[in-house]
């Protein structure tokens, strides 16, 4: 019998959730390295130049990778054998593990569990709850996954049951292009097949805890019908030519991970749930021995890449910037943003549509302004802000019309494509979208020089800021015209993998 104490869980969670806010797996960033080397598209190239330039920083500065630092899912494998010295519940004592990590002050993790989600939506201030999972083993060992999930890649999910003739490769390849690049590509898809239906989604989330071993598997060849999916899969999704954060590419996913399970006769469960850039899991075993602890990678790891400055880049004031100036602007050109930008994201626009529909004035001017998209994590030490990336455009999409319209707001800064409403939107009013790379939040952070609240303080994260950036990267990824390179480079790419152009 084996006796776990309740302060060795959770010093065991915190450590593992500090752990894997600043350090990436290292096969997630071998992988990434390998598709970077072979990457023939510039803008998709460069995405991931970002990614890993922001993964070898944070490493080193021990602060987040991304700004979203995820809804903690954890799943604990407890051994039959085992007794607790605890007088708290195995799930409050993980809950105690969240909050602790997500309060050090050394590295201050973003809090962005909100409940009474259909309703009240209030931020529970500390990321708890986590979300847990129990299975009970033979064993006197305490085993335990964490996982720390972005909010962007799982609102990317997929489930359906199909009929039982009908093919899983086609409907991924299917749900794949309508995923967007909202889950910040290139990453994983974990994908369930069989069981129940919630069965079908617990299948495809565990499958994103194994490390990334597709190479592997192509060289020693399927050895059952989920590895055979494996393979198929990720050579098909590949050749779809969506390429890092939806530019085109020659990679989308990094490894396809599929697990299954018997089912009922009349169904066929099957789930997707992808993974993304900020890939952000761990393991521990706890034996009665005392706290485990993870050990740290080291720099040396890390691939040295520096970021070309390509010809294609112009030099942007935004304190001077004029409609006429963004009217010039190209589709695919790169940019760097000097100068004040606000910022706002869902709760914000909700309210400021919301004043604006009430006839009432906003407390900001947006007039000739940018707005980025983004929910920054607090500041420590030195830092006017903290990891700063920015989140999926989309969700701001049924916003954009009245922010354009009503407010003589410019242009929009956020992560992937924008959907058709939005795009009306800005090219009828002669409008920008510019698009930020999603999962290099601390590079992007370095940008930004100062940062101060003028709006809905009450919103925390969601609160409007004021930014003032310099040489801060951006892509124009809806021109004037209403031009999208989220609809012109998948295609284009796609084009070129199926001519063996590349
Ligand atoms: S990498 Fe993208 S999807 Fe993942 S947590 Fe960051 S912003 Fe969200």
């Amino acid at each position: 019998m084996t006796t776990i104490r309740q302060d060795d869980l959770i010093d065991s969670v915190a450590d593992a959730l500090q752990f894997i806010s600043y350090y990436h797996p290292q096969d997630f960033i071998q992988a990434l390295n390998k598709a970077y080397e072979k990457e023939a598209n510039p803008a998709a190239k460069d995405a991931m130049a970002q990614i890993l330039i922001n993964s070898r920083m944070c490493a080193q500065g021990h602060r987040p990778i991304c700004q979203d630092t995820g809804i903690v899912t954890v799943k604990l494998k407890v051994g039959m054998n085992v007794q607790w010295d605890a007088d708290m519940s195995v799930t409050d004592m993980v809950n105690e593990g969240v909050r602790r990590a997500y309060n050090n002050p050394d590295n201050v993790l973003r809090a962005s569990i909100l409940e009474d989600p259909d309703g009240a939506r209030k931020n529970t201030g500390d990321n708890t709850p986590a979300v847990i999972h129990y299975e009970i083993v033979p064993g006197d060992t305490v085993e335990v996954y964490v996982a720390a999930k972005g909010g962007g890649s799982e609102a990317k999910s997929k489930f359906a049951m199909l009929n039982p003739s009908d093919s899983v490769v086609d409907w991924v390849l299917e749900m794949v292009p309508k995923m967007g690049a909202g889950w910040c590509p290139p990453g994983m898809l974990g994908i369930g097949v069989g069981g129940t239906a919630e069965k079908a989604m617990l299948l495809a989330k565990e499958s994103l805890l194994d490390p990334i071993d597709i190479q592997e598997l192509q060289e020693r060849g399927a050895a059952n019908r989920a590895e055979e999916l494996r393979l198929e899969l990720y050579d098909k999704v590949n050749k779809l030519g969506i390429g890092a954060q939806g530019l085109g590419g020659l990679t989308t996913v990094l490894d396809v991970k599929v697990k299954d399970y018997p089912t009922h006769a009349a169904n066929k469960a099957v789930a997707i749930i992808p993974n993304c850039a900020a890939t952000r899991h761990t393991h521990f075993t706890l034996d009665g021995s005392g706290a485990a602890h993870q050990t740290p990678p080291k720099l040396e790891d890390w691939p040295e890449i520096t970021r070309e400055a390509g010809g294609n880049t112009r030099r942007v004031n935004l304190n001077e910037v004029t409609r006429e100036d963004v009217l010039s602007w190209q589709p695919g050109e790169t940019l760097l943003l000097n100068g004040k930008m606000l910022t706002g994201r869902d709760a914000a626009h909700k309210k400021m549509v919301d004043i604006l529909a009430k006839g009432e004035k906003l407390p900001v001017d947006l007039q000739g302004r940018f707005i980025y998209y983004v929910g920054p994590v607090d500041p420590v030490r030195e830092e006017v802000v903290g990891p700063a990336g920015p989140t999926t455009a989309t969700r701001m999409d049924k916003f954009t019309r009245t922010m354009l319209e009503e407010t003589g707001l410019l242009g929009m800064i956020g992560k992937a494509e924008r959907g058709p409403t939005a795009i009306d939107a800005i090219r009828d009013n002669q409008a920008v979208y510019l698009m930020a790379v999603g999962g290099a939040a601390y590079l992007v952070a370095q940008a930004i020089k100062d940062a101060k609240v003028v709006a809905f303080p009450e919103l925390g994260m969601e609160a409007i800021y004021e930014f003032d950036v310099q040489d801060m990267p951006v892509t124009v990824a809806v021109d004037s015209k209403g031009e999208s390179v989220h609809n012109t480079g998948p295609l284009i790419w796609k084009e070129k993998i199926e001519e063996g152009a590349v």
